[in-house]
């Protein structure tokens, strides 16, 4: 299925438990706008290449729209439909004033020089001016961009407008106006939301062996803050396997010996594979390293009690009906991983009033946030008859925008 075919299946399944009429699910799946641009750049060599960007606006009822750009070659507009429409669920769920975007520019960034990609990123900027801006859309980094990016992204728009806009971009460096705990937060996130899970299951996160897949920036954080709550993490992996110890790991010496040695294989003797760490016995497995990595090859393997989505899409959807039926628990991605976001809205906020924001404050708001979004998914699960987490998620975001749609009506 193609991403925004899928992207249109989950919106139909959510209307129908939600009762959602079919003229506003109609209106739903097609975005507000969707731009594809030329982004010619000057290469090192002399010569000219065309690249294709494309910026979707998914939902605009809720407030601006609000999401990430990435560079990849593979990137298509049904792919950025897709990822803006989820956008506008994700930020519906924790109840931030944004809708969904998603951009991006069909690229391999691997090719191109740094200053090449500086020039790609400035004229992109350039050709989305008249349709993004701190009220209108603010984009953030994704796969392939960075906060180096996010800073030409803001420079460029700013150059524009002649004066500096920090609303403009989120994920920025915190010298041009970045948030403290964005890096962190989409791991911090991942936590709250598993310790929050577990508590619901009757689950202590303190007694909790818990197998976490990726320790990159989500995968470490998660580690860390679990780690920092009293979990036990018995297994890490990365891209090149991963490793098991039955008494726990502290993520810290874990990244410490992954910055020296460029893995995490090897921190202690018990090395596995990462299908091994997918199907071992753990109370908890998180992955939270890239897109359907539990599928119907591995899934009647699973042996965990919850399994929480830190990763986007990391079970399709045939594994998740059966995981459904087999756990107890599958936290969905757009609860589980939605802390990045809330901390990109701390740093618009931050960056519209020019006062910001300790880190103590930023980690007790996000907080509050999730926990919050948290207590809402579960009512509207009791409130529907007890249906599926996913679906209760989905739900709850749909009302949400169905709602704001009703009150602000169809112009003219
Ligand atoms: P990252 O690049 O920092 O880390 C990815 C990790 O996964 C690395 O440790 C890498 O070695 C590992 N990995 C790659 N391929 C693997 C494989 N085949 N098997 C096992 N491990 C593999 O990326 P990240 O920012 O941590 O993002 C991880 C996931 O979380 C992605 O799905 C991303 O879309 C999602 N996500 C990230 C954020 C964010 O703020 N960074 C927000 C929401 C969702």
């Amino acid at each position: 299925m193609n991403p925004y075919e899928m992207a249109c299946y989950q919106l139909e399944r959510a209307a129908e438990i939600a009762g959602v009429k079919e003229d506003v699910v109609e209106y739903l799946k097609v975005p507000d706008r969707a731009v594809e641009v030329k982004v010619p750049v000057r290469m090192d060599d002399g010569s000219i290449n065309v690249f294709t960007g494309y910026r979707v606006q998914h939902c605009g009822v809720r407030g601006p729209y609000k999401g990430g750009i990435r560079y990849h070659p593979n990137v298509t507009m049904d792919e950025v439909k897709a990822l803006a429409m989820w956008m506008t669920w994700k930020c519906a769920v924790v109840n931030i004033p944004y809708g969904g975007g998603k951009g991006g520019v069909r690229v391999d960034v691997k090719m191109l020089s740094r200053s090449e990609i500086e020039r790609l990123t400035r004229r992109f900027t350039a050709m989305l001016t008249p349709f993004i801006g701190p009220e209108r859309d603010i984009p953030a980094p994704d796969m392939y961009t960075d906060e180096q990016i996010m800073a030409w992204m803001m420079d460029t728009y700013s150059v524009y407008q002649g004066y500096s806009v920090p609303g403009i971009v989120t994920g920025k460096p915190v010298s041009l106006g970045g948030s403290l705990g964005r890096t962190s937060a989409t791991g911090r996130g991942v936590a709250i939301i598993t310790r929050e899970s577990a508590k619901s299951i009757g689950m202590d996160i303190k007694d909790a062996d818990i197998a976490i897949q990726g320790f990159g920036n989500v995968g470490y954080w998660t580690a860390k803050t679990l780690f920092e709550m009293g979990a036990n993490i018995v297994a890490v992996s990365d891209s090149r396997g991963g490793v098991y110890s039955e008494e726990g790991m502290n993520p810290d010496e874990l990244l410490e010996f992954k910055r020296r040695t460029g893995s995490v294989v090897g921190f202690t003797d018990n090395i596995i594979s990462n299908e091994d760490l997918l199907t071992m016995k753990v109370d908890i497995l998180i992955p939270a390293a890239i897109e359907n990595v539990i599928n119907a090859s591995n899934m009647s393997k699973i042996n965990a009690r919850m399994v929480v989505e830190a990763a986007n899409g990391p079970i399709v959807p045939k594994a998740e009906e059966y995981l459904n039926k087999k756990c107890e628990l599958v936290v969905p991605d757009i609860l589980a991983n939605a802390g990045g976001v809330v901390v990109s809205y701390f740093e618009w906020v931050q960056d519209l009033e020019r006062y910001f924001w300790d880190l103590d404050r930023v980690n007790a708001e996000l907080e509050k946030i999730l926990v919050k979004a948290f207590e809402r998914m579960i009512n509207v699960k009791k409130e529907y008859g007890n249906i599926l987490w996913r679906d209760a998620t989905m739900v709850l975001a749909l009302n949400s925008v169905v709602e704001a749609l009703k009150m602000r009506g169809i112009f003219p």
